[in-house]
């Protein structure tokens, strides 16, 4: 009974700590889109705001807490902090806090809470500057490769087929719809993001996850733009609706591939 109570107390503390890093994390994270599209260097620790550049001091850099005692403003110049801010450092948390709960403090829980978080970063970057930098594409491969030396987690003989097959699927893809829409509609940088989705997921979650981002894409972008005009000229990020799905299928592996086969019977 008293031995139920104190693990109780443990998963409990576990769990805020688990929470109070994602928010932190995701503090980071935000600083990240920021400074990699722009070549500010990471390592200059004091935040400043972009519009009047002062320094940003401590209490004004908590994540989403301070967001709320500003109400959304800088303290200095008054100028509106975006939304994306708070909700990347609560997106952050959740994922993290999910995947707790999942993998518990696992190299599984390791692997995956490092994948989504550069993720993030890489939906961010690629809906505000339409660029999906290589140095977060070469995070994600020596991180996928550090891991997997210390822990195993993929065969070496699969790793090289879960990178290379979705690559080359999209490269043939991305010839037919260029030829088609007789402009570039799918980047090198979406190749390459794709490679890096199956380096962590597998090669065949890594078509679910493919399949379900493109639905919600579709499905999001039809919504959004049904009245718009230029629907076919504006530029669609894939990056975002790929995180979403690589969550969800981390969340839910082989959801649609068993229904895909429940049906074929
Ligand atoms: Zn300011």
């Amino acid at each position: 009974m008293n031995l139920h109570a104190e693990n109780q107390d443990h998963f409990v503390l576990v769990s805020i700590l688990i929470i109070m890093t994602g928010l932190m994390i995701g503090s980071f994270l935000n600083s990240c889109a920021f400074r990699i599209p722009r070549k500010i260097s990471l390592l200059k620790l004091r935040s400043f705001c972009p519009a009047c550049r002062s320094t940003i001091i401590w209490w004004q850099n908590l994540p989403v807490l301070s967001f709320l005692i500003l109400r959304g403003r800088c303290h200095v110049c008054g100028s509106r902090i975006p939304l994306d801010y708070p909700l990347l450092e609560i997106s952050t948390a959740i994922i993290y806090y999910y995947l707790f709960l999942k993998f518990g403090l696992s190299p599984d829980f390791l692997l995956y809470t490092i994948f989504l978080s550069a993720l993030l970063v890489i939906s961010v970057i690629d809906s505000y500057h339409k660029i999906i930098p290589n140095s977060l594409i070469v995070f994600l491969v020596a991180s996928f490769i550090t891991l997997n030396t210390l822990f195993q987690t993929h065969l070496w003989s699969d790793v090289i087929f879960n990178a290379g097959i979705p690559m080359t699927c999209m490269i043939i893809l991305k010839y037919f719809t260029d030829k088609l829409f007789n402009k570039e509609s799918l980047g090198m940088g979406d190749v390459k993001l794709c490679g890096a989705v199956g380096l962590f997921l597998g090669r065949e979650l890594f078509f679910q996850t493919l399949f379900m981002a493109s639905a919600m894409a579709l499905l999001i972008v039809t919504l959004y733009n049904y009245k718009k005009e230029n629907f076919d000229q504006k530029y669609i990020p894939l990056a975002p609706y790929l995180t979403m799905a690589s969550f969800l299928t981390i969340c839910w592996p082989f959801t649609i591939l068993n229904l895909v086969e429940y049906v074929a019977k």
